[in-house]
């Protein structure tokens, strides 16, 4: 989509820090990170929210949660844990309309979250 923010860090027409890549999933660091570890793992495609989705993209979400658990370990994140969020609209506060797992980890997290 042409004026996402994402899918232009996607196209590589806006800088980020690029930690995987493949035919179908992204992955760089938030550029205002909340923890030691924050990576967003995103499709390249664009797909706005999670109400989007259907059965044909079952394999694609699995994809980013398998990512985002593989970038996790590879950081050494596996046994002590991590948190993984998908912010859906408004009220979860999603301010990029473009699919985005937060991968978060290298602290204590709080729960329940603000
Ligand atoms: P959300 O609030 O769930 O929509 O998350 C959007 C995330 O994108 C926030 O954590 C932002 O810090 C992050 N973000 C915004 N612009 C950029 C960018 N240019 N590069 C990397 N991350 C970004
Ligand atoms: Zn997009």
């Amino acid at each position: 989509m042409a004026d996402c923010l994402f899918c232009k860090i996607v196209r590589r027409e806006i800088p980020a820090t690029l930690v995987y890549e493949d035919e179908r999933v992204a992955a760089f660091n938030d550029i205002n990170p909340q923890a030691p570890t924050h990576v967003l793992v995103v499709p390249k495609r664009h797909i706005e929210t999670l109400n989007e989705l259907g059965t044909e993209d079952d394999r694609l979400i699995g994809e980013l949660v398998r990512r985002a658990a593989a970038i996790a370990g590879e950081r050494g994140l596996s046994a002590g844990g991590y948190r993984t969020v998908f912010n859906t609209n408004r009220d979860a506060g999603q301010t990029v309309l473009h699919i985005h797992l937060h991968l978060l980890g290298g602290r204590t997290m709080a729960w329940p979250p603000g």
